[in-house]
């Protein structure tokens, strides 16, 4: 069935199945494989939009497909994803390998069909993709696009000068133009998380596998939404920083979603999946007057789904107390990254060890039913000693805290 727009997603390696791997260390808790096979949310979301506007579009997980069936054929199931345009999500660079590979097999199969990429690793080289790729036609640089790839759509569709359609970054007589981005005064007006219409594209393009947002989707389903775009902090290594976001991806940084929004969202997920939420960005960061807003809305909605939630910083007992008092299920997470002090300042994380600790006894005292604690490898003057250091902290940590 022909689509306007399909949104591919690769695997990270494209022939991973084809090549010994010695795959990177990552969380077991994380429910990606290191294929990182779980594609943006802003799939669904671009998705929706076009779809509220009048265009059919499909999602294709490829590396789902992929990890699901080692006989799985690429391009036996491209040539019957019918598209106008196909969506290649390039966001954080693990993911460089099977993003262009994937282009260049769409092109070779759909020579006439245009191949856009997004994400942030697309918007920051996008100049650099263009120069240096025929198999991508364009780059959506820019977070926040819904609006944007709908006048893609229609541009490419009507054959219509490219001038028009913001945040694009094309080929246009043999130089690279970038488009001004669009000057919108609600820029997250146009963004919602639907997970309905992934279980309604499903049937409609008999594709359930490629719509999966992950490979353990089906038995571990999780939903997920967002209070925000961008961050507070500025953690070294991060693309998608305070400085970063608003430099390169939009104005604003951190850009705060409305909170009816997002319970209209984990609203939605309780009505289609009835799974745990995971809400990125961290709570307490936005503040008490937005968490408490938020709180209120899912509880006067009936939502009672267990939230997952992300802090940046350890929270401390006002906001768990007040986060205890309106929902009844939540499990938290952090990333101090190591247990040396210097080492996590130096990647822009200023908060001690018994801040931490402290933390997650709280949380533990207001009945969160997890505390995720993440500790990374290849950190800025970390050495193996460090990194050995952590696990004994971790044991420690469990051993009093667990
Ligand atoms: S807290 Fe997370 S999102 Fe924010 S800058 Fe640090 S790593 Fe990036």
């Amino acid at each position: 069935m022909k689509s306007d727009i399909a949104f591919v997603h690769a695997p990270s390696i494209y022939d991973f199945r084809r090549r010994p791997l010695k795959e990177g260390p990552i969380g077991d808790v994380v429910p990606s494989t290191p294929l990182f096979e779980m594609y943006p949310v802003g799939f669904v979301s671009m998705l929706n939009h076009a779809l509220e506007e009048g265009f059919s579009g499909r999602i294709s997980n490829l590396a789902v497909l992929m990890l699901s069936d080692d006989t799985f054929d690429v391009e036996r199931y491209l040539k019957g994803v019918d598209a106008d345009i196909y969506g290649i999500d390039l966001h954080w660079l693990p993911h460089v390998h099977g993003a262009f590979n994937v282009a260049k097999v769409i092109k070779r199969i759909h020579p006439d069909k245009k191949v856009v990429f997004g994400g942030f690793s697309s918007s920051y080289f996008a100049e650099e993709i263009l120069a240096a790729n025929e198999a991508v036609d364009y780059v959506l640089a820019g977070d926040l696009l819904e609006k944007q790839m709908n006048s893609l759509i229609d541009a490419v569709q009507r054959e219509s000068n490219l001038e028009g359609v913001p945040n694009l970054v094309y080929r246009r007589n043999g130089r690279i133009v970038r488009n001004p981005p669009l000057k919108d005064p609600d820029p997250t007006a146009a963004e919602f998380i639907n997970y309905q219409i992934l279980v309604k594209n499903s049937i409609k393009y008999h594709d359930v596998k490629g719509h999966l947002p992950y490979y353990s989707w089906i038995t571990n389903p999780t939903g997920m939404t967002l209070v925000q775009h961008g961050c507070q902090l500025n953690c070294g290594f991060c693309g998608g920083s305070n400085f970063a976001y608003k430099n390169h991806y939009n104005y604003i940084s951190p850009l705060r979603r409305d909170p009816s929004r997002v319970a209209e969202e984990i609203e939605v997920v309780k009505e289609t999946i009835n799974s745990p939420v995971f809400i990125a960005g961290d709570l307490n960061l936005m503040g008490e007057k937005y968490y408490t807003t938020l709180f209120e809305e899912i509880k006067n909605r009936g939502i009672d789904l267990p939230l997952l939630t992300e802090y940046f910083a350890p929270p401390g007992e006002d906001y768990f107390h007040t986060f205890s008092k309106y929902v009844p299920q939540f499990m938290c997470e952090i990333s101090p990254d190591s247990s040396n002090q210097k080492i996590r300042s130096e990647t822009g994380r200023y908060y001690s060890n018994s801040e931490l600790e402290k933390s997650i006894d709280t949380a533990r005292k207001y009945g969160s039913r997890k505390f995720d604690v993440y500790f990374s490898i290849g950190l800025p003057l970390q050495r193996k000693s460090d990194v050995l250091d952590d696990t004994d902290y971790l044991e420690k940590l469990i051993a009093s805290h667990g």
